[in-house]
This record gives C-alpha cells, structure tokens and sequence, in this order.
C-alpha cells in the first residue's frame, strides 16, 4: 500500500499555505488530516496515492464552504414583502448609517448631552413617537410580543382581561394571544362568538376582577359575511364607563395612513390613539419599516408604570436598534420623500409595469442556467404584504415561472427550488401550480441575481 503524503509536506503545497494564511493554523491542519484521512481507503484498496497538491486543495475547498456564514443575504422573491422568516423590513438607509456609527464608538445611550447628567435611552425616540402618534407618552421594547407581554403585566397581572373570541389570534409560530396571557398572568375572559361581538358581551362580563379590556387586530384573517364586533371607540366608551383602561394591539405599527400612496387602508397608530385607547401596541419592523422593536404608546400615567416595572430591563433595546430606530421614525416627518427612502414602502408601492419590465429582461439569463428541461415565461402575479399586515389586500406584480418540460413532477420542481438556493446569494422563490415562481416585486436591482447565475453557470463548465 502506499504511503499518503505527511500534513506538514500537504501545508507546505501552495493551497496549504493558503489555508494557513486565511483560517489559521489549527482549522488548516484539522483540514489536511481530515482529508489524508479521506483518501486510505482508496489506498488500502491499492489506489495511488493523491498528490500533496491535490490533499490541499480539497482541504482548501472544505474550509472555505465551512467558513461561509449561516445568517446571510438571501434575495425575497417569495412575493411577501415582510417576510417574518426573511427578516422583515429592510432598513432604510439612514438608519444602516445610524447604527454602524454607534457599532463601532461610545454614544450618548443613557447619557443626556445637554445637562451631563444621565438620561434614558428610550428618549431618543419618545418625543418623535409622541409627535407621530399624537400619544402622551411612548417606550420602545423588544418587539411587539414583548410590549404586549410587558403591558399585560403590569395592567392585569393577577386578574383579568377581556377580549372577543373573534380576536385570540395566533400570529406564525409561537405567539398566541392566550398563551401570551397565561405568561402575563392575567385571566383571559373571552366574550361574544367567533363571527359576532357586541358592546352587551363586553358590558356583562365586567366585574369585579376585570382589570383590562383588550382590542386585538386581527392580523392575519378576516372574518367575513354574518359579523359584528365592537369598534375600538366603543370598547374605550365601555372601559372607561367602568373605570378600566383599554389596550388594543394593533400589530403591524402605520404611522401614516396608506391609501396616500395607493395602498390599502390600514388604522394608524394615531387613529387608534385617538379612539381612546389608553395604550396602544405595535412593532417596529412590520410595515413601520424599521428594525425589530415592540412600542407602547398612550397615557402618560400607564406609560411610566410599564417603563418601571423589572420586565422593562430586559425587554430593551439595544444601541443599534435604538439608533436605526431613531433614524427611521425621522423619515416620517417628510412624507413626501417617504416612499423614496423607506424600503418598505419602495417596495410595497412598485409598479407592477417597472416589475414586469424587469422580469422580461431577466427570461433569457433564467432559461441559460435553469437549462434545456425548463420553460422560462413571465408571469403576472399578485405579492402579499405579510407578516400579519393587511391578509387580505395583495398588490399587482410580476415574474418568472419555471415550468419543468414534459410535465411537472414535484421532484423536479423541489430540486430546481433547491438549485436556486445553492446560488450565492441565495434565491427564494415558491413553487406553486406546479411551476416555481419568482416574483420580482423585491428585486429592486437585477445585477446580484445576474451575477450569482452567471457564477453557478461558470462553475458547471470549469
Ligand atoms: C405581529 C403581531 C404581534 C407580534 O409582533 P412581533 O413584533 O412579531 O413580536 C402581536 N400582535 C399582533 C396583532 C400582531 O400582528
């Protein structure tokens, strides 16, 4: 049997060294010993042996697909915008530059510049929510699983809290608004029926351990045909009438109404304040476009006693959200460059014709590397706004669908699908009517897309 090259002889081939040189000595040799090891059984089977060079470079190529990142860059063209499994909303890029200015330097987090003295870090956006909102008073937390939680805690803890079954939403995974009660430690009470709640149901409910009466948005359904439900400017007059405070959760947090810009219509965070909620819940990252964050907003009194409480300290945010943050809600004192700027509302309001435009500019490319058993044409589409926000509305769009030749088994269409996400950067699409759809609503610039086809192309020829 012959001997394999030593590690040493295999780190000294140029690929070795360049192992050396770019994971360290340790991975480098791991590598080389893992790879030698590789290749005895071939030899003991009277093989020759490999070369040094050749042990290097396939310790090489070994490293270098174990050192890419796991969380990385993928492109969305799943057709949901805020895709909860893709990371939601895309920051805006004054708030990228807001948050590597303060990754890398101190920054004034809970320091205030004009007294010297220390501050809190939610003020550098509680003047801007409470201009936004038009509420009393504003903090920021984790996210809006965490604000609702905090809330609940510190307005029901103990005792109980009132809600329509039309409303015991549960939002993809693992939040579900009884559940989330249960951790709060409030008694959930539901009242009225899944299709239909009125104001006598809620009214019959009160008593004496009533603490709270919740409004929940029903994110990601709708109830429809024979319905009633309480509006949130009743369940205030209700709660009120009663000396109980109300909360209603909005979800995906609007700061400005959207029709504006064509879209459908979603209550704002204003409109709820101004319904008489006396705290209104919210995230950062749904269609507000910001990075992941929970709000509170509303009375001052009830504001500052969730601000107080323990849970507070350890739903916060950091530094860097805090800072995207800031420098995003300032986007939205300018309105008009609001759909210019915010990526999310770039993309919501892309015209389908600038989309289709695209996807037939990308057939040719598509069909080169998908190859000869896959039909290449553009579709018209129909993308969804995700992450609970407006379920029902879908936006006009368009792409690409791959129909496999001689007829769709689901094998192919899973290997295509599996194809695309072995590209660099990684392609998301759907496979839907037994085809695999590409939709190119959020494919602002084809030249990432061109390229990694184009990269896997060369690589199956070299
Ligand atoms: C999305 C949503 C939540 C959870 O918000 P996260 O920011 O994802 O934690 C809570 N309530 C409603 C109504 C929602 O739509």
């Amino acid at each position: 049997m012959q001997r394999p090259p030593s590690v040493d002889a295999v780190l000294r081939a140029p690929a070795g060294v360049l192992a050396v040189a770019r994971f360290g000595r340790a991975l480098a040799t791991d590598a080389v010993r893992a790879a030698i090891a590789a290749a005895r059984p071939a030899l003991r089977e009277g093989e020759a042996a490999p070369g040094r060079a050749a042990l290097a470079d396939a310790a090489f190529s070994k490293l270098e697909r174990s050192d890419a990142l796991s969380l990385r860059p993928v492109l969305n063209l799943t057709g949901t915008v805020l895709h909860t499994n893709l990371g939601r909303a895309l920051l805006a890029a004054p708030a990228i530059k807001a948050a590597v200015a303060v990754m890398a330097a101190p920054a004034a987090l809970e320091y205030d510049l004009n007294s010297g003295a220390r501050g809190e870090r939610d003020d550098h956006v509680r003047g801007l929510l409470r201009e936004l909102t038009g509420a009393e008073d504003a903090l920021v937390v984790n996210n809006n699983a965490a604000a609702v939680l905090l809330a609940l805690v510190v307005l029901a803890a103990g005792k109980q809290t009132i809600v329509s079954r039309g409303e015991l939403i549960e939002i993809g995974g693992a939040f579900r608004m009884p559940a989330i009660m249960a951790s709060a430690g409030t008694r959930l009470v539901e009242v009225g029926t899944t299709n239909r709640t009125h104001k006598r149901d809620y009214e019959q409910a009160i008593g004496a351990d009533t603490a709270l009466l919740l409004k929940v948005h029903t994110s990601n359904y709708r109830i429809e045909g024979f319905t009633a439900d309480v509006s949130p400017r009743d369940l205030a007059v209700i709660a009120h009438a009663h000396s109980l405070p109300m909360m209603d959760d909005l979800g995906s947090g609007t700061l400005l109404p959207l029709d504006r810009w064509g879209l459908p219509k979603e209550r704002t965070v204003a409109e709820a304040v101004r319904d008489g909620a006396d705290l209104v819940t919210f995230s950062g990252d749904k269609l507000l476009g910001g990075p992941q964050a929970g709000f509170i907003v509303g009375r001052a009194e009830l504001v500052a006693r969730c601000a107080q409480h323990p849970l507070k300290r350890a739903l916060r945010l950091d530094k860097l959200r805090l800072a995207a943050l800031e420098a995003t809600l300032r986007l939205y004192r300018d309105p008009d460059r609001l759909a210019e700027r915010l990526p999310t509302l770039r993309l919501l309001t892309r015209p389908a014709a600038q989309i289709r435009a695209m996807a037939e500019g990308l057939v040719a490319p598509m069909s080169a590397w998908a190859g000869p058993d896959w039909r290449v044409e553009v579709v018209a589409c129909r993308s969804q706004i995700g992450s609970g926000a407006l379920p029902v509305e879908t936006l006009e769009s368009a792409g690409l669908a791959l129909h496999p030749i001689g007829g769709g088994s689901g094998r192919a269409l899973a290997g295509l699908a599996g194809r695309l996400r072995a590209l660099s950067p990684p392609v998301i699409g759907a496979v839907k009517d037994a085809a695999l759809r590409l939709d190119l609503r959020c494919l602002e610039d084809p030249a990432p897309l061109l390229a990694a086809l184009s990269a896997s192309l060369g690589e199956r020829a070299s």
